[in-house]
């Protein structure tokens, strides 16, 4: 055979392993939806009493989808496809997505299907459960189920395998080479920056006066609210929808179908600004990914820390700065005239950014957000080395609460109770939010640089520039970079903690004058 013959062959076998791989991603891909589709109606509009059907249905989608990945067809074809002088010729995109399942198929290959199975069904009860314990503050009833979740997960760490700690493992599969090493280290140091913050801002002589945040702001109005809110940031309600649930969340079911949700109280207006904004982030992520990349499993956000610094980013950053209310202030005292009567564009600023240390995590001011992080954190890490079990949790949380915020909840509802995520099966992704914190603040400086009229601009309603910023240099590639390298080609240098606890004094200092 001549050469050129031997090209052409070579390039025949090349593309039709290709299209053999990417035949099979597409149905795991579809299954991935459906069962996206499934989930996000458990949390908007599932009845009660169907959640151990649909438990069943989801273990089942689960099941075939993690049997096609570690099938023969996605092993032979990831043999050869990740040999360098075969992945040398891939283009970006295939390139990402032979790197991208074959992180998940290592992984999933380890695992055992019954494992996952078993993991499934616990955590769609879990998750009921969860929710009747947190109504009634009743830790015990969940307890047993927390327990159970931390077994299997620490089960799954010894099957995936760890350098260090099993804790990497499990971070890993939610953020690319993290390690409870590094953790240790970010966290160490956001505690002694963020402690000593804490401690000026108690004693400071500056009171804030935010009790008409807390007037009853009509649900029906509030949500037309958060739908202008959506709109104002750039969220396309022609590719999405807002609804209401429990716990607050964004999904992408494709290109052009990210949906995101809210939740209402009447008495906290800011618990629905900071939760659209916060989601809105999300789904502006979602929505600006290149849609070409739609039907690959490389068309979504680069990893939960980089997601996450998307919609801090908005809700903290951008919805909660100065600039911000500075446009949109005018707007909202329109539609509550009687709630915000006599209120000044700098009350209302502060406060938005009263420092006040409290027990839940979603409504914690940006002082001491990352604080409770480290709670969930080092619980999390006890757990998972056997230190404690699962019914140490109450007592502990209380101490942890007390030695890092100065407050002990009264009940486990507004303690170990509040979050959502243990009950899902999520260990080693509350690290995430901090990641999402310190980046988000890496990202706006590196934007303020880049753009010096930034201020002016979202102070006069133009919030365009910013999406267009974002969409460029982040959202747009989804998952073609690893979080390192997305973090590394915007900023030039690797995730840091000194971006935020700048942002942090500079804005508080002004704010508490000390
Ligand atoms: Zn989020």
């Amino acid at each position: 055979m001549n050469t050129e013959l031997k090209e052409k062959a070579y390039s025949k076998e090349l593309n039709e392993k290709l299209d053999k791989f990417k035949s099979v991603l597409s149905e795991i891909q579809a299954l991935s939806v459906a069962g996206a589709v499934a989930s996000w109606d458990i949390e908007t509009q599932m009845p009660k009493l169907g959640s151990e059907y649909r438990g069943w249905v989801l273990s089942i989608l689960t099941k075939i989808n993690h049997e096609k990945l570690i099938s023969e067809d996605i092993e032979s074809s990831l043999q050869y496809l990740r040999r360098e002088e075969n992945n040398s010729k891939l283009n970006k995109v295939d390139k990402a997505i032979v790197r991208v399942i074959g992180r998940e198929y290592d992984k999933d290959k380890k695992i055992p299907v019954k494992l996952i199975q078993e993991l499934s069904e616990l955590t769609s009860k879990s998750h009921v459960v969860w929710a009747e314990a947190k109504a009634k503050n009743d830790y015990k009833s969940f307890s047993p189920h927390l327990g159970k979740i931390f077994s299997i997960k620490k089960e799954i760490a010894e099957y995936i395998g760890y350098e260090e700690d099993p804790y990497d493992a499990l971070v890993d599969s939610y953020e690319e080479k993290m390690t409870a090493k590094k953790l240790d280290s970010l966290f160490e140091s956001l505690k002694a920056d963020l402690i000593p913050v804490l401690k000026k801002i108690k004693e400071s002589s500056v009171k804030i006066n935010n009790a008409f945040l807390e007037k009853k702001y009509p649900s029906d109005e509030q949500i037309e609210l958060s739908k202008d809110l959506l709109k104002y940031i750039g969220y396309e309600f022609d590719k999405g929808r807002l609804d209401t649930s429990n716990h607050p969340f964004t999904i992408g079911l494709g290109p052009n179908d990210v949906r995101v949700t809210t939740h209402i109280k009447e008495n906290n207006i800011m618990s629905n600004i900071g939760s659209s904004i916060h989601e809105g982030g999300h789904g502006l992520y979602e929505q600006g990914v290149d849609p070409n990349l739609g039907k690959t499993c490389v068309g979504s956000g680069a990893s939960l820390g980089i997601h996450e610094s998307q919609s801090r980013f908005y809700e903290t950053i951008i919805g909660q700065g100065m600039p911000f209310w500075k446009g949109y202030f005018p707007k909202l005292v329109q539609r509550f005239p009687e709630q915000l009567k006599g209120v000044t564009l700098e009350d209302f600023y502060r406060a938005i950014n009263i420092v006040t240390p409290s027990f839940i995590r979603v409504e914690s001011d940006e002082v001491t957000y990352n604080l409770h992080i480290v709670v969930r954190y080092e619980m999390e890490r006890a757990l998972l080395s056997g230190e404690i079990n699962s019914d140490d949790i109450p007592a502990l949380w209380s101490e942890k609460m007390d030695k890092y915020l100065g407050i002990k909840p009264a009940t486990d509802t507004e303690g170990c109770l509040q979050d959502v995520h243990w009950s899902w099966g999520a260990i080693g992704y509350f690290p995430t939010y901090t990641i999402g914190n310190l980046c988000a603040a890496q990202f706006y400086n590196t934007l303020k640089k880049q753009q010096p009229n930034l201020e002016d601009e979202i102070a006069s309603g133009n919030l365009k520039l910013v999406r267009s910023w974002l969409g460029e240099n982040i959202h747009n590639c989804g998952m073609l970079e690893t979080p390192q390298e997305i973090i590394r080609r915007v900023n030039g240098e690797d995730l840091n903690s000194k971006y935020f606890v700048e942002y942090i004094n500079q804005k508080y200092k002004d704010i508490y004058g000390w």
